[in-house]
């Protein structure tokens, strides 16, 4: 899986926290890789464009339209 890699980074820049509620990502609830600008409006597949959500959370972002952050600096 190509992801994974960036996946972990994702995880580790996020202290393993879900960027919407700050609740843990684990194995168990999974998580989805969502882009902060949406690739549709011109949004890069870079790292800095992406955080881990869990699959509700990530629900309720693009049904409310909720804005959605980056939790932490990035570790640099
Ligand atoms: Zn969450």
């Amino acid at each position: 899986m190509r992801y994974r890699k960036q996946w972990v980074a994702l995880y580790k820049s996020q202290g393993g926290l879900c960027a919407h509620w700050g609740w843990a990502l684990t194995n168990e609830t999974s998580w989805h890789d969502h882009h902060l600008e949406y690739r549709i409006h011109g949004g890069t597949d870079t790292l800095s464009n992406r955080v881990l959500l869990h699959p509700d959370c990530h629900r309720q972002v693009h049904v409310g339209k909720l804005a959605v952050t980056k939790p932490a600096p990035s570790l640099h």
